[in-house]
């Protein structure tokens, strides 16, 4: 079982090494976040095993069990999820990133809760590149004004973007709403915020997303196999 995971960490890794070097991205400037939701502790222990220590989850209750359980290991949790307000304080105290702020009142209460023990929390605007009705997530136009306000927050670090595109049917089609991202990014920067993450790309896009300037991608199903 661990060479299962040792392979599929390794056939990954390659992916990445190949876009960034295809791509004329610096060597190691994409890493890679491994998107855990629904897989057991056990699973996780297995990834980690193997030189894994990022992870992503999408569901509070169940990323916290996993967290207690994995306690002993030195993991670095991501909140992936959408955010319901009466869940921000557990995301504060026991996560070091959240990818899917997509309010500012959502900015503020993980603000107000992170424990003043943690260092500050990084944070990611999500934002709803395909404008579609269903999705979390900004719309393009509000980004800048949210950006600016929680950028002054005390106990949040505003590190960048994050996307999850409508499926696309080639690689051209893939890679329009990543540099939709990407210049909203650089928008950000020119007015002086800093950014320097951009989560985009997972198991089926992420050659697109690192063409398009990814820093960290979101991997699930590539490294766990389906998800029941
Ligand atoms: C599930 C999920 C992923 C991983 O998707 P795969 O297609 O399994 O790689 C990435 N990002 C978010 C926000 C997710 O919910």
């Amino acid at each position: 079982m661990n060479t299962d995971f040792a392979d599929r960490l390794h056939l990954v890794l390659a992916r990445i090494r190949a876009a960034e070097q295809r791509f004329q991205r610096l060597p190691g400037s994409v890493q890679l976040l491994a998107v855990s939701k629904t897989q057991p502790s056990a699973a996780i222990a297995a990834l980690a095993a193997v030189g894994q220590r990022r992870f992503g989850e999408n569901y509070v209750q169940e990323a916290l069990d996993k967290i207690a359980e994995l306690a002993a290991l030195d993991l670095e949790w991501h909140f992936i999820g959408p955010i319901q307000a009466n869940k921000t304080r557990s995301i504060a105290e026991h996560f070091a990133w959240v990818h899917s702020v997509d309010r500012l009142k959502i900015a503020e209460r993980l603000s107000a809760q992170r424990p003043a023990h943690l260092p500050p929390l990084n944070v990611c605007l999500q934002v709803n590149i395909d404008r579609e009705p269903t999705k979390h997530g900004l719309d393009e136009r509000e980004v800048a004004t949210v950006a600016s306000a929680v950028a002054t927050l005390p106990r949040l670090r505003l590190r960048g973007l994050m996307a999850i595109p409508a499926p696309a049917a080639d690689f051209t089609a893939q890679r329009e709403p990543l540099a939709r991202l990407r210049t909203l990014q650089d928008l950000l920067n020119a007015a002086g915020l800093g950014l320097d993450t951009l989560s985009m790309g997972m198991s089926d896009d992420l050659e697109a997303a690192i063409a398009e300037g990814a820093t960290l991608t979101r991997v699930g199903t590539a490294l766990f196999g389906p998800r029941t």
